[in-house]
């Protein structure tokens, strides 16, 4: 065994003694180790410790926007933090990075979201999001307007707060989360988000939350004009209407944020990864001018609720370089153009093969339904996604399976400065391995 082989095989044996991955197949994990152990990333590929090379076809985790490697990220990272590593955003202290952040967002944000508050992750900012609604709805007077309305697939995370929201059953039974205060609406029907409000009591909910195209749930893209019928029966029933962009914002889906597709904007909107575009973590929510206005003017205590990471200075740093980045070089309409290539490229892999169902996209997120045959539509007894992730990987390609709730759909979204040759690759492998597993499979 060379040095490297010894290094990779103590590392193989550590990982699995002493490492419990995060949303991981247990058994797998234990007895098969890591499948890539990286080291490398540069633009839209990463490394791994025995030199394979593979196309990010998820930007990670839906994160990675700018691409691996960005030096610029580092230097920034590098020079807040010699300067200012850390300091306390609680009571009254500040940064000029946070400070700086706060007001990029009030600019770019959608409709008058002009205020925010900065927490380390996507789950961190939809819980307090919660909390926030309810806080509103407690110095308004209705402290009865407690329950929060979710969407059926939703993923809203994994803190206690976002678990009982997300939509996705496997992920409440997980841990027995099951608090009456959460309720579901199924993801694109208006008219049963207006039941589930009448059968709750309109007077007993704080708030809706939605993810403008909702990712890990399974691709889905909302109808045309969902959004402007689920403002306008929030407006209807006093709800409040939150946004949860953590995979949606700063351009993923061909605009700065998902939900100005559909022409509205909500009360609150929760972010994260690719603000920092991954390189720091940082995540937060904010807040219409109205919901801030009466916050200050009703509050008159402390608000409760803060990270002891909210607001950190190197984090908020990371970001305001990668938004200049995003800006720079044009990467929201790479988004938009790209994605369209991409979507395009799947229609022509679907012609050519029978086990693609539906295609499904918005900017850089796409989503492929696998079927038996796509002139019947019927659905393999056991999902087949799972076997393409794991054989495009072989051939160089990571991406994404989802197979809850019945499903079966291979998800994509890659760096958002993907140029055409690097997505015809892409499309090559994924081309490649669709043959291959219809071969096996059918
Ligand atoms: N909301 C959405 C829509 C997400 O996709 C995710 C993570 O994938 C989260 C929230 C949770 O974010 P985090 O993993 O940073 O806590």
């Amino acid at each position: 065994m060379t040095k490297v082989d010894n290094c990779v095989q103590e590392l193989l044996e550590l990982d699995k003694k002493y490492f419990l991955h995060p949303t991981s197949p247990i058994k797998q994990q234990q007895d098969q180790g890591p499948s890539f152990i990286f080291t490398e990333g540069k633009g839209i590929m990463l490394t791994d410790i025995v030199g394979n090379t593979v196309i990010d076809g998820m930007s990670s985790l839906w994160n990675v926007n700018v691409g691996h490697g960005r030096e610029e990220l580092g230097k920034v990272a590098m020079e807040q933090m010699s300067k200012l590593a850390f300091s306390s955003c609680f009571a009254t202290f500040s940064n000029e990075p946070a400070i700086r952040l706060a007001a990029k967002l009030a600019q770019i944000a959608p409709g008058d979201l002009s205020t925010t508050f900065f927490t380390s992750g996507g789950s961190e900012a939809n819980d307090t999001a919660y909390k926030l609604a309810r806080h509103y709805w407690i110095l308004k007077g209705q402290p009865n307007r407690r329950k929060i309305i979710s969407r059926t697939k939703s993923y809203h995370g994994v803190a206690m707060g976002s678990t009982n929201a997300t939509g996705l059953k496997p992920f409440r039974e997980f841990t027995n989360s099951f608090d009456p205060d959460f309720c579901y609406a199924d993801h694109f029907s208006t008219e049963d988000l207006r039941c589930v409000i009448e059968a709750e009591g309109p007077d007993t909910i704080a708030a809706f939350i939605a993810e403008p195209v909702q990712g890990a749930g399974g691709l889905h893209v909302a109808p045309k004009d969902y959004f402007k019928e689920v403002r306008s029966i929030c407006d209807e029933y006093g709800l409040l209407f939150i946004t949860d962009e953590v995979i949606t914002g700063f351009g993923r889906t061909g605009k700065y944020f998902g939900i100005e597709h559909y022409g509205v904007s909500p009360d609150m909107m929760c972010f994260a990864k690719g603000i920092t575009s991954g390189y720091a973590q940082l995540g937060g929510v904010m807040l219409s001018k109205n919901i801030h206005q009466d916050l200050m003017e009703l509050s008159t205590g402390t608000l409760l609720h803060g990270y002891t990471y909210s607001g950190h200075p190197m984090a908020c740093a990371v970001a305001l370089k990668n938004i200049e980045l995003i800006e720079q070089e044009e990467l929201i309409a790479n988004a938009e153009k790209m994605g369209k290539e991409m979507l395009k490229g799947f229609h022509w892999i679907q012609g050519k093969c029978r086990i693609i169902g539906k295609v499904k996209g918005l900017g850089l997120m796409g989503g492929l339904e696998i079927v038996k045959d796509h002139r019947t539509n019927e659905s393999f007894e056991t999902p087949v996604a799972p076997l393409i992730v794991a054989e495009a990987a072989k051939r160089g390609l990571i991406c994404r399976s989802v197979v809850f709730d019945g499903q079966d759909t291979v998800v994509f979204a890659p760096p958002l400065i993907i140029n055409r040759e690097e997505l015809a690759k892409l499309l090559d492998i994924l081309h490649e391995t669709i043959v291959a597993v219809e071969n096996e499979v059918l």
